[in-house]
């Protein structure tokens, strides 16, 4: 839509607000934020005629809608951008630390009934739903202070991702009507992610579970509900229950980089005969029938991992590779795996400086893309593509080295 037709349609639903409201007279309480900007107004009027039409009851959207108005701090969270790159060895630091291990194990020992009936009816096993309940929420710590109504709306009406956040807003307005959780009780992140599993609302609908069996679906305070709620999620989504998620590994010397990536898949065998993988302690791979892929969070110079289904089942909950790593090393840590063998001190390389990389490499015939500082899979193709014909081993992992010779050659 134009700005011009949405200006129209805007102003025209306004004037039809005003009418409904008492004709011309000054605006209600409900739409006390839309008189500072009837383009909102008119915008929630339209929201909360597609909300009734979608069944969700007056009543409801009285409530979540009285006062509603664009929460400038939304906003703000949705256009700040990080500075440096995020490197595995800060983000495994500050995620999987010591004191967490330890209370993670703490609480699973404290709720092993709980965790175990849950994993009998959907498969996962608890030290997995405690890994996510950690990373996620600190155990339920920290779930977001924000309305989540306010959050949505917010989004949902500026114009970045507004059909997104508009369907999620829908259904939050769903959940409400459902009664599953109090309007002042439905507080989550700016982005709408709720309670201590950080389900956004559309997650919340398909696939959160009423465990406790008190008729609401309550993933902001009731434990047997949040973790029935993750598991079923995992599990819908392919969880295997008799797998883990991968492991740390040992590369041999002249192990070809260009075989790390998560669009290669082979069997463990494979690895293990023709590509020389071991365990990170030296000892053989276990003979099982898995196919696995390679991850190098921090080029070749950092830990190798070798991830299995699971894995991609975890990056369809949130498709960071890091975050992916985390809950994997965590819930091995949980029933008492070593830490990690080695993370590289790794120096976060600023976004200008990937943008830098971007346009160097595109200058040299390495099609990096249009530089916009994100390191995604053109960038690290076109990076390994010029660390193979310079003769460095090809990780596509961006350091300030090899953004200095990219810069001196
Ligand atoms: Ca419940």
């Amino acid at each position: 839509m134009t700005g011009l037709t949405r200006c129209a349609r805007s102003l025209a639903l306004f004037v039809c607000l005003l009418l409904a409201f008492g004709g011309g007279q000054p605006a209600s309480a409900n739409q006390a934020a839309g008189s500072a900007d009837p383009g909102f107004a008119a915008w929630l009027q339209d929201l909360r005629e597609e909300a009734l039409a979608k069944g969700i009851s007056a009543a409801t959207l009285d409530a979540a809608l009285k006062d509603v108005a664009p929460v400038a701090r939304v906003i703000e969270k949705d256009r700040s951008q990080r500075e440096f790159t995020l490197t595995f060895t800060r983000y495994l630091r500050s995620s999987v630390t010591e004191t967490r291990v330890e209370r993670a194990q703490r609480l699973m020992e404290e709720h092993r009934d709980l965790l175990q009936r849950v994993e009998a009816r959907f498969g996962v096993q608890p030290r997995f739903l405690v890994s996510f309940w950690g990373l996620e929420s600190n155990f339920g710590d920290y779930t977001g202070g924000f309305s989540v109504i306010r959050a949505l709306a917010t989004l949902a009406h500026d114009s970045r991702r507004s059909a997104f956040f508009r369907a999620e807003l829908l259904h939050a307005l769903q959940i409400l009507d459902e009664g599953h959780i109090t309007l002042d009780r439905m507080l989550g992140s700016w982005a709408g992610a709720m309670g201590q599993v950080q389900f956004i609302p559309s997650t919340f609908v398909n696939f959160a579970i009423d465990f406790d069996g008190d008729g609401r679906r309550d993933i902001w305070n009731s434990l047997p509900d949040i973790f029935a709620s993750a598991a079923n999620y995992l599990s819908q989504e392919g969880w295997r229950g008799d797998e883990t998620w991968g492991r740390e590994v040992a590369l041999p010397p002249e192990f070809d980089f260009g075989l790390a990536s998560l669009k290669i898949a082979k069997p463990l065998a494979d690895w293990a005969g023709v590509h020389g993988l071991r365990k990170a302690d030296g000892s053989p791979l276990p003979a099982v029938d898995l196919d696995a892929s390679i991850v190098l969070p921090s080029g070749h110079r950092g830990p190798a991992f070798l991830v299995y289904r699971n894995y991609r089942t975890i990056l369809i909950w949130n498709r960071s590779i890091l975050y992916a790593l985390a809950v994997g090393h965590l819930a091995d840590r949980i029933v008492g795996a070593a830490p990690l063998s080695a993370l590289p001190d790794e120096q976060p390389i600023s976004l200008k400086a990937i943008e830098e990389m971007q346009a160097l490499l595109n200058a040299k015939g390495f099609d990096a893309g249009e530089p916009d500082g994100l390191v995604g899979r053109q960038t690290r193709a076109a990076l390994s593509a010029y660390q193979r014909a310079i003769g460095v081993p090809a990780d596509g992992y961006p350091t300030a080295e090899i953004i200095e010779r990219l810069r001196r050659e």
